[in-house]
Parts: structure tokens; sequence; C-alpha cells
């Protein structure tokens, strides 16, 4: 007999939900979120504002000052930015707007899952390229599996999320030409490291990026993402979105951070920094093997396995996230760079966890 699950589509019931449980712990590090919160200088700010708004209007239907300010701030035309409740929109709306079953979107694993899931819900193909042994873009591997599949759609991801590697501009540049599909290029973490690919829009209008507020702009809970393309394209996808998904705070929120960018850039600059000396760090602990990254996040391989290591870190309050079950990662957990105390109590676990002691440097 028929089910009502069974008005499911076979497609949506194939793909295993995006989840993560909601563990608290004293040191949460696992959400490459920013360990700061918004300076108080632009939280006043948006709260003054609000208190000005009447609730009961709607947002603007296009928000036009947040477009203009995020062209001034990356230097790309309003006409061709589009904003989002979280880049996951987004993703979701590319993908709304782009796949029907039978399109090939390639995606170059192991990366953010969103890709292929939206990719399989909306019935098309996924073709999945590894990166290197060494978790690095292997170019003309995407190159030559590209040209041969036909991808409608190239998404990657850069810094790519779970593992920090970047792809040059030189090689995107390679990749732009040598496919006639859209190559979507997720960026994320770009204010932490990596070549900034806004620059290339105004060549190639196959190119789309994604950006966010929820990293370096340190407002996660206020779901705010942007994306940058050709008007032409813009317009389109835009029809794959709802309206009004940002609602005014949160648009409110995102125009203050862009105008008062300066508070947060030391804060930048300080993950940026505590990042390289985690990394160091990471580095002299016996049984641990980090992988460089140019995001907020690094990716570490333990000999003890992930989930042990998951689980010894959450006992003692830090909260880290296991990939093991992205390809390539079994035994990886990923650590996202924290305050300067927080990264401190990382490092002392992590030493007398692996090596019985918490001195630096120390072997068994
Ligand atoms: N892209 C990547 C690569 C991410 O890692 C994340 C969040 N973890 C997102 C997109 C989604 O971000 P947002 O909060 O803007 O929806």
């Amino acid at each position: 007999m028929k089910t009502a699950i069974d008005k499911i589509k076979p497609e949506v019931r194939a793909v295993r939900a995006y989840h993560l449980p909601s563990l608290h712990a004293s040191v949460k590090i696992n959400q490459n979120e920013n360990p700061f919160n918004a300076p108080e200088e632009i939280r006043r700010e948006v709260l003054s504002r609000l208190e000005r708004r009447p609730w009961s209007r709607y947002p603007p239907f296009v928000p036009t000052n947040l477009l203009e300010r995020l062209a001034t701030h990356t230097g790309w035309r309003a006409d061709g930015i589009l904003a989002g409740n979280g880049s996951n929109e987004l993703i979701q709306a590319i993908m709304t707007a782009t796949v029907s079953p039978g399109t090939k979107v390639m995606v170059i694993e192991p990366t953010f899952t969103l890709y292929g899931q939206f990719t399989k819900i909306m019935g098309g193909e996924v073709i999945s390229v590894l990166l290197n042994d060494n978790l690095t873009f292997n170019v003309p591997r995407i190159a030559s599996r590209q040209a041969l599949a036909k991808a409608d759609i190239l998404f990657l991801c850069s810094p790519n999320n779970p593992t920090g590697c970047s792809i040059s501009e030189r090689d995107i540049r390679l990749l732009l030409r040598n496919t006639e599909g859209l190559v979507v290029v997720d960026q994320a973490y770009v204010e932490f490291g990596g070549d900034d690919f806004v620059p290339l829009l105004a060549e190639y209008p196959n190119l789309i990026i994604l950006r966010t507020f929820s990293k370096a702009m340190a407002m996660a809970g206020l779901r705010v993402g942007y994306l940058l393309a050709a008007p032409e394209l813009v317009q389109e996808i835009n029809k794959a979105k709802l309206p009004y998904s940002i609602n005014f705070f949160s648009v409110t929120a995102a125009e203050v951070a862009l105008e008062r960018f300066h508070y947060l850039e030391p804060l930048i600059d300080a993950i940026k920094t505590e990042r390289n000396r985690l990394f160091a760090e990471l580095q002299t602990i016996e049984g641990l093997i980090a992988v460089p990254s140019g995001a907020n996040f690094i990716l570490v391989r333990t000999r003890i396995g992930s989930e042990e290591l998951f689980e010894a870190l959450h006992a003692r309050g830090i909260l880290v996230r296991d990939v093991s079950k992205y390809p390539m990662l079994t035994d990886f957990v990923r650590i996202t760079v924290g305050t300067h105390a927080e990264n401190e109590r990382l490092l002392h676990e992590l030493r007398v966890l692996l090596e019985g002691h918490s001195g630096k440097h120390g072997t068994m």
C-alpha cells in the first residue's frame, strides 16, 4: 500500500540530511564561526536604527542600500549582486535555477556537503572529483574530467571547507577557459586567505562567486550571504529565491558591518595570526598532522581516530568537528581557530591526550 512518505521524491529520500547535533561546550570550535562577537560599535548602531523602524512593514523588495554598500566593498556592480538568507539560500537558488534531471554538476571533494545534496534533490548528477592525496586541488584532473564529462556546472570552494586549500587565480582562469558551463566559486572564507576572484567577473560571464557575513563578518546568527555574477545571471537566479528572505534586522546589520568594517578588520587579522600560530603549534604535537589552511579552521589527522579524539575533547569541554565521514578524511577532525585563550586550552588538552603531558615539544 502507498503511504504518505511515498509522495516524497525518491531523490530526496535518497540523500542523507545535512545535520549537526546541538552539543554544548565551553570552547565551541566546530562551526567555523568568528570567535569574537560582532563589535559593540556595530551592534549598538544596528539596534538604534531598528528602534526607528516599524516592525509591521516588509523589508525593501530589493535591498538597494545593502547592494550598493556591497558594490563598494567588493568592487563589483550593484546590479550583479544578490543578497540572500545566508549563502546556503543562494546555493539552493543556484541549484533550483540551473539543475534538472540530467544536469551534470562537478563537485571537488571533500567539500561542503550542500553542493552535492541540492544537486541530487533537483535530480541532477554529481560528478565527484577528488583532491590530491595531500588535500590540494588537482587542476589537471578537474580540467580533463570536466572536458570529458561536459559538466554543466563546476562547483568549487576556495578556501575549501573542510580542507583549507585554495585554488589560484591562474588555475581558476584555466578552468573558466576550458568550460562552457558555469563555474561557481564559494568564497565563504576569502577574508582569511586565498585569491579574491571578484576582479575576474568582468572577464568571465560564466563565473559566480558566493560570499557570506557568517565567518569574517561575525554575523552567523543573522543569516546574510551574497552572490556576485553577471547581471543577466543574477536576474535569473533571483527568480528562484524567496522574496523578502532577509529580514530588516539582518539587512540593517549587514549595512552597518560594511559601513564600519574597520571595526572588524583587526578581528580578522587576529584570527589569521592565531591560525598561523595554532598551525605551527599543532605541528609540534606527536601523533597529529595539521593540513595548511587559508581559512579560519585547520584540518588535523590523528593517530587515535577521529571519533575518539572528538569524544575525548568533548569530555574536556572542547567541541570540534568530526569530518571522518567525508571522502578521504577518515581519521580527521576540523578545528576552528578560536581566541588565543581557546587555542591555548585546545593545545594543552591535545598534548595531554596525545603525549600524556602538557609541556611543549614533548615526545612520548
Ligand atoms: N559555504 C561554505 C563553504 C560554508 O562552509 C558555509 C557554512 N559553514 C556556507 C557556505 C554557508 O554559510 P551561510 O551561513 O552564509 O549560509
